[in-house]
């Protein structure tokens, strides 16, 4: 077979979040692509792996509660356990919570941020400082949010961590990149998942939603995979710092 650049064969793919939703159809699509697959995660992901065996690739599970970031250390070395290393680390787990910013808590504050912005930090630190003591490198791939462009309405924490990560995914690319780490994050737009089971419940958001993604249509978890592979693969060997939007045209309007 001719080379192909996005061939992911033989390489260890770290996944959080991967029981549901976008982690499930990146699991799914890396997996295809060839990688080995260890979900990392609260949730049993029995679905991804009977997905991912399906697609004839190996799955570890590795239970964590992403809300506590000090775990970031033992997560990186219980995921490094089933299969060696992992070079790529996928950080898609990811919470959100609504209220007026006038009443929002501390606690809607913390607990939002310390999923989607400190223990994606402390992982992405975990999973650097293996590969810089191995000398080998890796791939880093933060999911994002439209709102890591745009404000949105009444998720105050949820944006101040989308637009973070989207900050963060640029600092740790500047330090890193001569190391052989490539960090880059995916936007996705609009997708139908759980996260955004309220908005496509509420008719009006919905149809406003709607009437704005070029495409036409909410995404599926599986528009994310082909970005996700790219990211992951020797394809993307220069890009670094960038955030991928892939949102069927939304900020294009
Ligand atoms: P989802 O279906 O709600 O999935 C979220 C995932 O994160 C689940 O696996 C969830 O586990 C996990 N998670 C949340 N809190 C956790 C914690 N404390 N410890 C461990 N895992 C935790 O939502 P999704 O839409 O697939 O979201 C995936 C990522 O994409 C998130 O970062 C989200 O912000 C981002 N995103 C989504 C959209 C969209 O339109 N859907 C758009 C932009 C960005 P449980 O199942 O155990 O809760």
């Amino acid at each position: 077979m001719s080379f192909n650049p996005f061939n992911l064969e033989g390489k260890i793919a770290v996944v959080t979040g991967a029981n549901t939703g976008i982690g499930q159809g990146l699991a799914v699509g890396l997996a295809e692509a060839g990688a080995d697959i260890v979900a990392v995660g609260r949730s049993a992901p029995t679905e991804t792996q009977k997905l991912v065996e399906e697609a004839g690739r190996r799955f570890a599970f590795v239970e964590a509660d992403l809300g506590q970031a000090d775990k970031a250390g033992s997560v990186a070395e219980a995921a490094s356990a089933p299969f060696g290393t992992p070079s790529v680390l996928v950080n898609n787990a990811g919470t959100i919570m609504r209220n007026d910013a006038l009443d929002f808590t501390e606690e809607e504050w913390d607990t939002v941020m310390d999923v989607n912005l400190k223990s994606l930090f402390f992982l992405c630190q975990a999973f650097a400082r293996k590969w810089v003591e191995a000398g080998t490198g890796g791939k880093i791939i933060n999911i994002a949010s439209m709102l890591s462009y745009q404000g949105g309405i009444r998720v105050a924490s949820y944006t101040a961590s989308k637009s973070g990560v989207m900050g963060l995914t640029r600092l740790l690319a500047n330090e890193w990149a001569t190391k052989g780490i490539n960090v880059n994050a995916i936007a996705p737009g609009y997708i139908a998942t759980n996260n955004t089971a309220a908005l496509r419940a509420d008719e009006k958001r919905n149809s406003e939603i709607l009437g704005r993604i070029p495409a036409g249509r909410w995404g599926a978890p599986s528009d994310l995979a082909g970005a996700a592979v790219f990211l992951s693969s020797s394809a993307s060997d220069y890009v670094h710092g960038t955030t991928v939007p892939v949102d069927g045209g939304w900020l294009a309007r």
